[in-house]
């Protein structure tokens, strides 16, 4: 299979007007959200534009040097290289699934728990709200290049035929999207869906930097990798979420939320006095310390747990 038969594919033409429809559709939400209900924070809309601006930017710069750079491509690669091919039959759809599900729980899980990975991530969880422009609000070094190499080239390389690649990576962008819909425009859960798709309660609650949600809810279509790994978590209404990451980051400036948390790790570099402290601090999960007290996501629910366990006794 070439890239040129690929491109034939319906949902690969229906692409770009997917993301235009959802880019549409993001401003609508983010007109009701400031005229109707005057709550929008435009000062982070501006954060998420420029970001937008800026990854297009990249992906010109990159096209003009070194070609196209997609999730297709890469699938393509990885199936020349790929020993087998679980091809398009039924089976080869429910094997190609059920990787891509495990394959995006396990990519979406590092960049949480690996610190040089998180700072690719983090712009994704920087933002103090929830709306479809967090939904576009990535580091371009994420969407460029880590999630393409995880779910175009590895999935393909395991053996999912890339058709299969190419038709889930559009259910993936049109219904990860949704997941951002704001929480002012539609507030309900979807009844039945809740039980065995991820929704917008399940992702809202991703977002949050309540410790008790923190590092849960990592797949973006089904709960199929988070219900098999342990990490679920459904949203409690006597919990309120509270959007956003822990440092002290302002979510207006496009510098500090794209490219702040480079900065506090080569910080954390510089001062580190052994290989270990290295390695640690880029390898680790965000918030590991050589000595003294972490600030683990694992570290703090640790001790929320102990508190609480404190006070009942
Ligand atoms: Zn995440
Ligand atoms: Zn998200």
């Amino acid at each position: 299979m070439d890239a040129q038969t690929l491109a034939a594919v319906p949902t690969e033409q229906l692409l770009p007007w997917l993301m235009l429809a959802l880019f549409l559709y993001g401003l609508c939400e983010l007109a009701f959200v400031h005229f109707r209900l005057r709550r929008a924070r435009l000062r982070e809309y501006g954060m998420a534009f420029r970001a937008l601006g800026f990854n297009l930017l990249v992906g010109i710069f990159i096209t003009a040097i070194a070609g196209p750079l997609n999730k297709t491509l890469l699938a393509l690669w990885g199936a020349s290289l790929s020993p087998f091919d679980a091809g398009l039959g039924a089976a080869g759809w429910l094997y190609g699934f059920v990787v891509y599900e495990m394959l995006y729980w396990l990519q979406h899980f590092l960049a949480h728990k690996v610190r040089l990975l998180w700072c690719l991530h983090s712009p994704h969880h920087a933002p103090g709200a929830m709306h479809m422009f967090v939904g576009f609000n990535h580091s371009f070094l994420e969407t460029v290049f880590y999630m393409p190499f995880m779910l175009g080239f590895v999935t393909a390389l395991l053996g999912v035929h890339p058709v299969v690649v190419v038709v889930i990576t559009f259910v993936d962008i049109l219904w990860g999207n949704f997941l951002h819909v704001s929480d002012d425009v539609l507030k309900r859960r979807l009844g039945p869906l809740e039980y065995f798709m991820q929704t917008p309660s399940y992702h809202r609650v991703h977002h949050a930097q309540n410790v008790r949600y923190m590092d849960t809810n990592y797949n973006s279509i089904t709960l199929l990798g988070d219900w098999l790994m342990g990490t679920l978590q459904p949203l409690d209404d006597a919990e309120t979420v509270r959007y956003g990451i822990t440092r002290d980051v302002d979510t207006a400036s496009f510098l500090d939320v794209h490219f702040g948390e480079f900065v506090l790790l080569w910080r954390d570099l510089k001062q580190a006095c052994s290989a270990r402290e290295f390695l640690g601090y880029l390898l680790r999960a965000p918030g590991w310390r050589p000595s003294g007290e972490q600030q683990t996501a694992k570290a703090r629910k640790l001790r929320a747990l102990q508190t609480n366990a404190a006070e009942v006794a």
